[in-house]
């Protein structure tokens, strides 16, 4: 078997929006109603993709403010980027445009590897961004999109496996060191 690849991620978007619930639910399977504001922390999780072994590290960045995204010192050393909203809320869905901003004048790029997800579908009564506004916006940005549900385990795998697919996409190119 082939060595598992290493692939770093970070997890950006505005307070609240799930960004903690997504990880713990992806990684140790629970999910808590209580809110605990995040301390900046990294979690390790094995996964298969397409035969290949991934060792996915995954930094679950403090609550951002379109001031803070780029202070964790992580912020910047990944391969993969998950722009977390929260469907309940318009204003986290503005906050991933800012954030994506930020990260490409940063990177000196036009592009760099982005899933954009939309959590908390399970509030269904609270929706203020449509399904479709996500995937208008994932179409502009040339990425990869999807809604999940922290709280039930909706999609979330399927969330990282999307960021795998995108930063794949990106290194076919270029050889492997
Ligand atoms: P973060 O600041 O983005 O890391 O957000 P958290 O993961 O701390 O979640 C903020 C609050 O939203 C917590 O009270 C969570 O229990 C709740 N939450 C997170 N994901 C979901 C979800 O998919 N559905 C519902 N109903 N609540 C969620």
């Amino acid at each position: 078997a082939r060595a598992p690849k290493l692939r770093r991620i970070a997890l950006l978007g505005a307070r609240a929006v799930g960004k903690s619930s997504m990880v713990l639910q992806f990684v140790e399977n629970v999910f808590v109603e209580s809110y605990f504001p995040t301390i900046e922390r990294s979690f390790t999780k094995q996964l298969t993709y397409h035969g290949q072994q991934y060792e996915v590290e995954i930094f679950d960045t403090a609550g951002q403010d379109e001031f803070s995204i780029f202070n964790g010192k992580h912020a910047l050393d990944v391969h993969g980027y998950v722009l977390v909203y929260s469907v309940t809320s318009r204003q986290s869905f503005e906050m991933i445009g800012v954030i994506r901003d930020k990260i490409l004048n940063y990177t000196g790029t036009d592009w760099v590897p982005i899933v954009i997800v939309g959590n908390k579908t399970d509030l269904q009564g609270q929706r203020q961004v449509s399904r479709e506004d996500g995937e208008d916006l994932a179409a502009r940005w040339k990425c990869l999109s999807c809604e999940t549900s922290a709280k039930t385990n909706m999609n979330i795998g399927r969330a990282f496996e999307l960021m795998i697919a995108e930063i794949e996409k990106s290194t076919d190119q270029v050889p492997e060191e």
